[in-house]
């Protein structure tokens, strides 16, 4: 069973690409962000509350998206899953380790697709998502070298983390993804 984290900064084009393996695996696609903006689309309190966060560029609270993540987890059957957006912070890092250990998941890979900065950001400015705005950017931008970079040490420190340029084509860049993982 395939257990794929992708992870990265916002923009490097981690949706598309874990939407790509996804399809080429069968695999379950895990997006925080887009359970976030389905159950903002739904209506809920949760999605009302997220949505406010997530237009500032900020972080849902680490219980509430460990939460979500636990859920969905536990539900996976078939051929595994890529959780793209999770983790975001240490926390949520240790949280899914005793997740992993509970549900048995013992051959997780981790992808880092990194990019430039300035390239980030023009690919950012493309996009015209509603958390897609100037000032938004460069909260996200701080919040994952302050929250989230340190989730690359600590999936690092235990042998886990393949990366992968994520500058070029789509096609090139999805190839040497499954190149690691197969
Ligand atoms: P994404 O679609 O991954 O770019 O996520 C969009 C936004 O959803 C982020 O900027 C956060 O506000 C929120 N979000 C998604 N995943 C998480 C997470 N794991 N922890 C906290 N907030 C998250």
């Amino acid at each position: 069973m395939y257990q794929l984290i992708i992870f990265g900064p916002p923009g490097v084009g981690k949706g598309t690409q874990a939407e790509l393996i996804s399809k080429n695996l069968n695999l379950e696609h895990i997006s925080t962000g887009a359970i976030l903006r389905k159950a903002f689309d739904e209506g809920s309190e949760l999605g009302i509350k997220a949505k406010e966060i997530m237009d500032k560029g900020n972080l849902v609270p680490d219980d509430i998206m460990n939460g979500i993540v636990k859920e969905t987890l536990k539900k996976i059957n078939g051929n595994g899953f890529i959780l793209d957006g999770f983790p975001r912070t240490l926390e949520q890092a240790k949280a899914l380790s005793d997740v992993f250990n509970e549900l048995n998941f013992s051959s997780i890979k981790v992808i880092f697709l990194n990019a430039e900065q300035d390239e980030i950001i023009k690919r950012l400015m493309k996009r015209g998502r509603s958390d897609d705005t100037t000032e938004t950017i460069a909260n996200r931008l701080k919040v994952y070298l302050d929250a989230t970079s340190p989730v690359k040490d600590f999936y690092g420190k235990l042998g886990l983390v393949n990366e992968v340029d994520g500058t070029g084509d789509v096609e090139s860049i999805n190839k040497e993804i499954i190149k690691v993982i197969e």
